[in-house]
């Protein structure tokens, strides 16, 4: 089966007792056990497994390329799961430029002094070597593009430093996903997503789901973090994420063409210092994106000259793209980056970073160009 086909079958099947074409939702907590008390369908209780979860997981490890997939309740609780999972108690090297709620994670919960972190700019991969040889590593954390300075690193690469060094590597794949960017095919010992964004698709689920190749050491241990600290995907959000993921294809590539529209009619404008887009033939992310992933996806920044106070001009002024965090569904979404992250953000000030929905693209342009009008001086 090719992509567009294992989106919409993977996992599942019409249902052989009533001859339902969509997969019907299953939200029974307990299941029976037949008289010699075995439990003839494989499930036992809604934490352990159920059909729905069972179903979405499978999907998505078909469509990485994967064995297993395990789901969680939200995006942390899946990358948390892969950092508990992790076989050694070695370093964990992360980018320095990656989803803020991994630093949050660190500076406020117990899993900051569990481990030992090391963040490095992995598109030098001089400086990765060095932060996964100078001290024993467990784990190299990769995410790419980046947020929120879209930087592209090389997948391969970095595995391949990561297993010399005797350490595992595992790709954060939410805002590629695998219809842009299979990790496991370059060598990545499992592949992380938020199902909250592009694979839901809608802005109206949360979930988490991590996909490991076969025998791979990671998978035992999930298993264990998901079915005992329990943090599982419910059965309604498994069922929205399988519902998007029929179309992800498509949208995927309906995100991407509207993006590379956007970001083209921002990088000319005079009001705008820089895009941040590896579509853009002058991104230093360009060449290495062409070669990892099929298209460049629909996250940009861009930085408005004027800093903080025009960038908020900006968006304040928007009337169809939304000021909302977030990011992977229909509606084009704009943040502030440097204002959400707070103190500790790195992020320019006059950074403003854009999910680019699947309204028509020219809306979209036409609503950035009366935003950054030619009347505000900040
Ligand atoms: C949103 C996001 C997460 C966290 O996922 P939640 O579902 O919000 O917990 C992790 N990584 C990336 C790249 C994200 O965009």
């Amino acid at each position: 089966m090719r992509f567009e086909t294992k989106a919409i079958h993977s996992g599942r099947a019409v249902d052989p007792s009533t001859g339902a074409v969509s997969l019907p939702l299953h939200t029974s907590a307990t299941f029976e056990r037949g008289a010699d008390g075995s439990f003839p369908f494989g499930f036992e209780y809604i934490r352990d497994a159920n059909p729905t979860r069972s179903a979405f997981e499978s999907a998505m490890a078909a469509l990485e390329g994967g064995h297993e997939g395990i789901a969680f309740a939200s995006g942390m609780a899946a990358i948390t799961a892969v950092f508990e999972s992790h076989p050694s108690t070695g370093r964990i090297v992360l980018p320095d430029d990656m989803y803020f709620g991994i630093r949050s994670l660190m500076d406020e919960t117990d899993i900051g002094s569990r481990f030992d972190f090391a963040a490095v700019d992995m598109r030098d991969l001089d400086a990765v070597r060095a932060a996964v040889t100078s001290k024993r590593t467990g784990l190299v954390w990769v995410e790419t593009p980046s947020n929120p300075m879209i930087r592209v690193v090389d997948i391969s690469a970095i595995c391949k430093i990561a297993h010399e060094a005797g350490a595992m590597a595992v790709v954060d794949n939410t805002w590629a996903t695998p219809v842009l960017q299979r990790p496991l095919e370059l060598g990545a010992d499992a592949v992380m997503h938020s199902a909250t964004k592009y694979i839901g698709g809608h802005s109206d689920l949360m979930a988490g789901v991590v996909v490991v190749p076969p025998t791979s050491p990671l998978e035992h241990p999930l298993r264990m973090v998901q079915k005992h600290k329990g943090s599982v995907a419910a059965p309604f959000d498994c069922w929205l994420a399988l519902r998007g993921l029929q179309t992800l294809p498509i949208r995927m590539r309906a995100h991407c063409e509207g993006a590379q529209k956007v970001a083209e009619a921002l990088a000319s404008h005079p009001r705008v210092e820089k895009v941040l887009f590896p579509g853009l033939q002058d991104d230093p992310g360009h060449d290495l994106a062409t070669r990892q992933m099929s298209d460049y996806g629909a996250m940009l920044s861009f930085i408005v000259e004027g800093g903080v106070d025009a960038a908020m001009v900006v968006a304040g002024r928007l009337k169809l793209v939304v000021r909302a965090t977030s990011l992977g569904g229909t509606h084009s979404l704009i943040e502030h980056r440097a204002s959400v992250e707070g103190a500790k953000s790195k992020a320019p000030g006059g950074l403003l970073r854009m999910s680019v929905g699947l309204e028509h693209p020219q809306d979209i342009i036409d609503d950035l160009m009366q935003a950054l009008g030619a009347t505000f001086n900040a």
